[in-house]
């Protein structure tokens, strides 16, 4: 997945078309991420310490973690239900811990 980035956060495709649009033409682009959408980045090469989202419209663009960004999602999904963590980072699952560990209803969707 491509993404870009702009003031200081990540941004989805379609929505940094749409961005582009409302903002003022510029002459020419600096690489000055405050003023203009830099990008195309391939999220797939863009490791963080935590899932990044579209800072628009929240779309999830699917980028590898950090061992502090696979920690905070196991952590996350521990309380929360976020299935499209759970099925991009499945991965981090492969050593199922015992079920007394696990809260009564999450993840159980995430094991196989
Ligand atoms: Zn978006």
């Amino acid at each position: 997945m491509e993404g870009y980035i702009f003031e200081a956060a990540f941004w989805c495709q379609e929505c940094t078309t749409e961005i582009k649009l409302d903002l003022e033409p510029i002459a020419e682009d600096d690489r000055d991420s405050s003023v203009w959408p830099q990008g195309p980045y391939d999220m797939a090469r863009e490791e963080s310490d935590s899932p990044d989202h579209c800072d628009r419209c929240q779309k999830f663009l699917e980028n590898p973690l950090t061992s502090d960004g696979e920690a905070y999602v196991k952590e996350a999904l521990l309380t929360q239900d976020i299935p499209e963590w759970g099925e991009f980072y499945s991965y981090l699952w492969e050593s199922k811990p015992s079920s007394d560990e696990l809260p009564e209803g999450s993840l159980g969707q995430y094991y196989s």
